[in-house]
């Protein structure tokens, strides 16, 4: 059981990939994509009720935050991220020497919270030119209210990126009223998640065209294959499909967390993404031998600023229910010994 990666466990709709095989034999192969993802970010704005215009698209939503980072932070600039949160952002921002400043979030033993007046307070001592927000935030699931973004988009004199990866499973996104973006923010979004194309590679972001053309200088221009920019842009046809398929494992994460709560020596985090993190005092060897002797695959995240708490946290990515039964009955033989 492939539980790690926060992947969409249903296979893609039949109409899809039959559709794709179609395709396939009117695809030039032989040429290079369009450059400018003209056909798939005109199908996005469709979608997603923005001018094409406000549209980039990345080989997943893992480049175009490397792109954010390298057209937004400058030398000796400073990104800032809450801690703990995605591991790619570490990644990227040790990849390029970037600066990093993190705002801790707190944990009261049974929930993750943030301190907002600690977060405005670091926003104007550390003065970002870009700060990065998953919202829900990986791994914990914490949800920062829209609210309180807007709030950090008027205060920031850099750039806010909103990374909205697990949107559609629920927690209301940034992008509902398109008259409100404000014009320094940009909203990621990715097909890996709700839509189940993780392997396809596709991510998309959305942000006020002066925005989008400072991303588009770093972009090659062929980021995204051929293939790719097609199935994305087929898949969207697909929409009903994958918001009947987010609200079925919405609703199975629901019942696990309510669930996992019940056994004793466990807490599980609420969040709103296709994931859940739980969070027991003892020790993590035998929880990870008790999940490799099943043969489920759990995430043992990078905790950041929570790992002061002594203990063992698990992401487990929402499966199918059977998948969620499994790894409750994993944690409760575990209980008694903890
Ligand atoms: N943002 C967050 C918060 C994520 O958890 C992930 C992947 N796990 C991504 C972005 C990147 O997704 P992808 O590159 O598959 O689009």
């Amino acid at each position: 059981m492939r539980l790690d990666k926060n992947e969409n466990p249903f296979d893609p709709p039949p109409g899809l990939i039959e559709e794709l095989r179609l395709s396939l034999s009117s695809l030039e192969l032989n040429r290079y994509p369009d450059q400018e993802a003209g056909t798939l970010r005109s199908a996005i704005a469709m979608h997603c009720g923005f001018p094409a215009e406000w549209i980039s698209v990345g080989n997943g939503g893992d480049e175009l935050l490397l792109y954010l980072v390298m057209a937004f932070v400058p030398y000796s600039g400073c990104l800032m991220t809450l801690s703990p949160s995605f591991s790619g952002y570490d990644h990227i921002s040790r990849a390029l020497g970037v600066r990093t400043r993190s705002v801790s979030l707190g944990f009261d033993g049974s929930r993750v919270f943030l301190d907002e007046e600690k977060f405005a307070d670091a926003i104007s001592a550390a003065s970002p030119d870009l700060i990065l927000i998953d919202r829900p935030n990986n791994p914990t699931g914490l949800t920062i209210s829209v609210d309180l973004l807007s709030r950090v988009a008027g205060l920031t004199k850099g750039i806010l990126a909103v990374d909205e990866a697990y949107v559609e499973f629920g927690g209301g996104s940034f992008l509902s009223e398109p008259e409100k973006l404000p014009p320094k923010v940009f909203v990621l979004r990715t097909f890996s998640k709700a839509w189940g194309l993780a392997g396809l590679r596709v991510g998309w972001g959305v942000s006020k065209p002066d925005l989008r053309n400072r991303i588009e200088k770093i972009r090659p221009p062929f980021n995204v294959s051929v293939f790719s920019q097609e199935a994305a842009r087929v898949a969207l046809g697909y929409s009903e499909w994958m918001r009947a398929r987010a609200k079925r494992i919405a609703f199975t994460r629901d019942r696990f967390i309510e669930e996992a709560n019940r056994i004793p020596g466990w807490r599980a985090l609420s969040g709103s993404g296709n994931f859940v993190t739980l969070y027991s005092r003892g020790p993590v060897e035998p929880v990870r031998t008790a999940f490799d002797k099943k043969g489920i695959r759990v995430r043992f995240p990078e905790m950041g600023s929570l790992s002061e708490y002594p203990g063992t946290w698990v992401r487990i990515a929402v499966g199918l229910e059977e998948e969620m039964n499994a790894v409750l009955d994993t944690i409760k033989d575990l209980s008694g010994r903890l």
